[in-house]
This record gives C-alpha cells, sequence and structure tokens, in this order.
C-alpha cells in the first residue's frame, strides 16, 4: 500500500483533571474514507483538533503527505492541503454564499490574507478562473439557485452543503469532517453521503470523519477508528468493528 496520506502516532492531551487522548494514534491512507467514532467524551473532537492543528496535543507525531507537520500551526497545514468542516459551523453569515467560497479560495492560495486584502490583487483571468469553479461547485452542491443568497438566510442542511463547498473549493488532500450530519433530516443525511462519496471519488479527496449517525459510517467508510476514553480500543471495516463486543461495551458501558 501506498503511504498514508496522514499518519498520527502516540497522541496524548490532557486538561485539568481528564486526560482527553491518551496514547491513540490513527492513519488515512490516499483516497480512503476512515470513520472516527466512540463514545461522547472518548476524545474525537480533540484528536481532529490536533490533527488540524487547532490544538497543540503534549506529545505525538503528525505525518500528512509524507512530511512531519507536528510542529506547524492549522495554517500552515490547511495550505499543505488539509480542510476541516465544524459541528458548529463557521461560516459568514452576513456574505453571499458564493462569496464564502471566493473568500475561501483567496485565502487557501499562496499569498498571505494582507496581499488578498491589499493589492497585488491576482490577475483578471484568475480571478475569473476562480468564480468559475466557485459557479461549477456551487452546482454540484445543488447551490446554485442560493448563490446570491446570505448564508444566514439558508436551512441548516443547506448550509452544511456551503460549508462542504467552501472545503473543496480550497482543492484539499485531506478533508476532515466533524459530525456533518448533525441535525439534518434523513434525506439530506442521503445526499450527504453522496456528496462526501462524490467528493472522493471525482476529486480524490481522502478524508478523516467523525460521525455519530452510524448509517453514515456503514455506508461511506472504507475504516473505522473506535475510541473510548483516549484510547483505540477497535479499528477495522465498519460491519465487524460495530459488531466487536468491546466496541458495544464501550457505547453501552456509558
Ligand atoms: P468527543 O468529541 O469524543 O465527544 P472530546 O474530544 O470533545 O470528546 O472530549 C474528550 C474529553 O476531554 C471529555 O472528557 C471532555 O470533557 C474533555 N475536554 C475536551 N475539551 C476540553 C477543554 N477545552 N477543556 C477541558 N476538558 C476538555
Ligand atoms: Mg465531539
Amino acid at each position: 500500500m501506498s503511504d498514508p496520506i496522514l499518519s498520527v502516532e502516540g497522541v496524548v492531551k490532557r486538561f485539568a483533571g481528564v486526560t482527553a487522548v491518551d496514547g491513540a494514534g490513527l492513519s488515512v491512507g490516499a483516497g480512503e474514507i476512515v470513520g472516527l467514532i466512540g463514545p461522547n467524551g472518548s476524545g474525537k473532537s480533540t484528536m481532529v483538533n490536533m490533527v488540524t492543528g487547532e490544538m497543540p496535543a503534549d506529545s505525538g507525531t503528525f505525518r500528512f503527505d509524507g512530511r512531519d507537520i507536528t510542529a506547524l500551526p492549522a495554517w500552515r497545514r490547511a495550505r499543505l492541503g488539509m480542510a476541516r468542516s465544524f459541528q458548529m459551523l463557521r461560516l459568514f453569515g452576513s456574505l453571499s454564499v458564493e462569496d464564502n467560497l471566493l473568500l475561501a479560495r483567496h485565502i487557501s492560495m499562496k499569498r498571505s490574507m494582507w496581499e488578498s486584502v491589499l493589492g497585488a490583487r491576482p490577475a483578471r483571468e484568475e480571478e475569473e478562473a476562480v468564480r468559475a469553479r466557485a459557479r461549477e461547485l456551487l452546482g454540484w452542491f445543488d447551490l446554485a439557485p442560493f448563490a446570491d443568497r446570505k448564508v444566514t438566510a439558508l436551512s441548516i442542511g443547506q448550509q452544511r452543503m456551503v460549508e462542504l463547498a467552501r472545503g473543496v473549493i480550497a482543492d484539499p488532500r485531506l478533508f476532515v469532517l466533524d459530525e456533518p450530519a448533525a441535525g439534518l433530516s434523513p434525506p439530506n443525511v442521503d445526499r450527504l453521503i453522496a456528496l462526501i462519496r462524490r467528493m472522493r471519488d471525482e476529486f480524490g479527496i481522502s478524508i478523516l470523519l467523525v460521525e455519530h449517525d452510524m448509517r453514515v459510517v456503514r455506508d461511506l467508510c472504507d475504516r473505522v477508528v473506535v475510541l473510548d476514553s483516549g484510547t483505540k480500543i477497535a479499528e477495522g471495516p465498519p460491519a465487524a468493528v460495530t459488531q466487536d463486543p468491546v466496541v458495544v461495551e464501550a457505547y453501552i458501558g456509558r
């Protein structure tokens, strides 16, 4: 097998009185969809926050696309091709849907925010290409009719789609999704599953997915990693892992 796109080992994170992540590791192969599951409080969000660099680890090593990123801050990991979505959406609510995408693209490009804001304006052709890509993705995510609407005017389901489109426009190699199905109606969960699969199949994006909804996990994931009290207790194909007595016990024992 080729080298994993993401490989994390021996991660520890302590908060006052709690060891949230206690030596766990995980990897995501190129083009793989990996689920990170476990009971509430098992350390999933803490783990992904350390993967993306939002939170420093107490110890552990993080490798992305063949390089050691342990010491890199979140924005540098993003520039190397890591995107993420948040359980609580973080969109620019007062901007239009299209402007949210354009802004995400500009921030992800290899120039500083100051250059984008103050001058050194991108060439006209580049600007046109970014707009064309934004429109293409809006169509792809069924958002074309809402391109000019403010994000706050959209339903939660549509806002989740904007969040995904915003990640994809940065051309990530890895997309880290924290509970993308939270708050979605069953038909929207079906659409989400199809879109995440297409993100991998058509754009080759590898995915690390934290998810509570076991239907999403079973339908999408090639492999799952199960955390309990910050430790990895199981790993394997979703059908096998979700029937593993150790995993069932971890969920029920709380
Ligand atoms: P999960 O996402 O699996 O529900 P979390 O990673 O959010 O779990 O939390 C793991 C543990 O760490 C929990 O016991 C939680 O209370 C604790 N924890 C998480 N974030 C903080 C923090 N910022 N300060 C203190 N404790 C935290
Ligand atoms: Mg969480």
